[in-house]
């Protein structure tokens, strides 16, 4: 790794000897003890990843969040710092000045961030989104080109792929981009692009064969589009029910001019590469959601052991514990969930099948066990002096974005029968 690459983040987890040893994808028999086979315990770099995010949470996060929410202004300081401290871009390849980090470590340093503030963690997390298909597809030149420079300042990215039209059927979208010379000619409408006003690139999915018979997995192709190109026009900030300090836009792409280097793969790769993205990001949003679901947990479990009802405190009225203990089994399933998903995926095996999984639970239990929180508060719980109510609004859109519940469900029956017809 060039110097000129050496980020001020990298050099300070370098510093704290977290950089020792990249965890990317291992495959299962080269996974060293004492960590391979079952175990649930850490690596001492994994520990020192957790215990980094954690404080950075607990300590700078936590003590911003209300005001955030309450103003929806986007988090620039908190972004600065959390890239400053390494945990931002943690899977970017080593070749491009990255950590090259797998996505079970990058799922631990989600859920301390998320625990935080999910509305911050959703920007940060945008970033891996975009970036995915780079990693997954991207050649190396493309990969030092657009991940190099994230690695160097603060940079946001986006995946640009729902539309006014089609959001869960992403065949449906309508984006047309056609090829002039050595260059496309991009048009089209997106929706709901978290960092779309920010990102300095966008990964784009667009139709490139307008035959309606084409299948999807030829018809789309994917694009680096960087966000100052001429003809692209970010619209305005979406006021969200929850969430509210993420960055979520519209974006029209009027003759955007993008020059063929910048197709991944090649035409017609798109759709899987856009679609194959999800087995590594769906993981960390189950993190984020259980993140939240613990933050939950512990807010509840607190008051309740300081709130007095008819003589006691909450905690000991048998049908408030027995709620703790129904909300605290659901978020250690879903931890194990999504580290499960991580896991598979880092031992170098397809994991669709676990990802929606862990998606789709955390996703539930993240909107349940918030809604149990405000219930414990009674009314401080519909109160936005204090935490459960930003909990509960935050939730919601773990069920929406990544692939609703819906159709997680669709992907866990599908890759279930499949098991059947093998
Ligand atoms: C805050 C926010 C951030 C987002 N960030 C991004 C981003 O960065 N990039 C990006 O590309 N997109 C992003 N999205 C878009 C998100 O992924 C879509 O909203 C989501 O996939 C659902 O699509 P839709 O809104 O078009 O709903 P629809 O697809 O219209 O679905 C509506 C309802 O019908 C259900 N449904 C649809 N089809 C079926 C079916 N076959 N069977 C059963 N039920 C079905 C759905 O589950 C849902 O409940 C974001 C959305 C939000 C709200």
């Amino acid at each position: 790794m060039s110097a000129l690459r050496v980020t001020r983040a990298l050099q300070h987890i370098a510093k704290q000897g977290l950089r020792a040893k990249s965890t990317a994808p291992q495959t299962a028999s080269s996974a060293s003890a004492p960590h391979s086979g079952f175990n649930f315990e850490l690596s001492e770099q994994q520990k020192e990843f957790q215990a980094t995010a954690r404080k950075f949470a607990r300590e700078e996060v936590i003590p911003a969040a209300a005001q955030y929410d309450r103003t929806g202004e986007y988090p620039v300081p908190l972004i600065k710092r959390a890239w400053e401290l390494g945990l931002m871009n943690g899977h970017i390849p080593e070749h491009c000045g990255g950590l090259n980090l797998g996505i079970f470590d990058t799922c631990l340093i989600t859920e301390e961030i998320a625990y935080g503030c999910t509305g911050i963690q959703t920007a940060i997390e945008a970033n891996s989104l975009g970036q995915m298909p780079v990693i997954l597809a991207g050649n190396e030149a493309q990969q030092k080109k657009y991940l190099g420079r994230m690695t160097e300042e603060p940079l946001m990215c986006a995946y640009c792929v729902t539309e006014p039209g089609a959001g869960s059927d992403v065949a449906g979208i309508k984006t047309r981009a056609e090829k002039k010379g050595n260059e496309y000619i991009i048009n089209g409408q997106k929706m709901w692009i978290t960092n779309g006003g920010k990102a300095n690139w966008y990964f784009l999915l667009a139709r490139t064969n307008p035959d309606p018979k084409a299948p999807a997995g030829k018809a789309f192709t994917g694009f680096i589009v960087d966000a100052d190109a001429p003809g692209v026009q970010p619209g305005r900030k979406e006021m969200n029910m929850g969430q509210r300090c993420s960055d979520t836009r519209g974006i029209v792409f009027e003759d955007v001019r993008v020059p063929a280097e910048n197709v991944l793969i090649g035409e017609g790769s798109g759709f899987k590469i856009a679609m194959g993205a999800f087995d590594k990001t769906r993981p960390p949003v189950a993190a984020g959601a259980v993140g939240l679901a613990q933050r939950a947990l512990d807010e509840a479990t607190k008051y309740s052991m300081e709130r007095k009802t008819f003589g006691k405190v909450l905690a000991e009225h048998q049908a408030v514990s027995f709620m703790l203990a129904e909300m605290a089994m659901k978020v250690e399933l879903a931890r194990l969930a999504y580290q499960r998903a991580a896991w598979e995926v880092d031992s170098g095996r397809r994991n669709t099948y676990y990802a929606s999984i862990a998606k789709a639970f955390a996703g539930d239990i993240a909107n349940q066990v918030a809604s149990d929180a405000v219930q414990i508060f009674g009314g401080n719980g519909f109160n936005s002096d204090y935490p459960v109510e930003k909990l509960m609004r935050d939730a919601k859109i773990y069920q929406i974005y990544e692939g609703t519940a819906q159709i997680q469900r669709l992907i866990i029956a599908r890759e279930h029968f499949n098991k059947y017809n093998e």
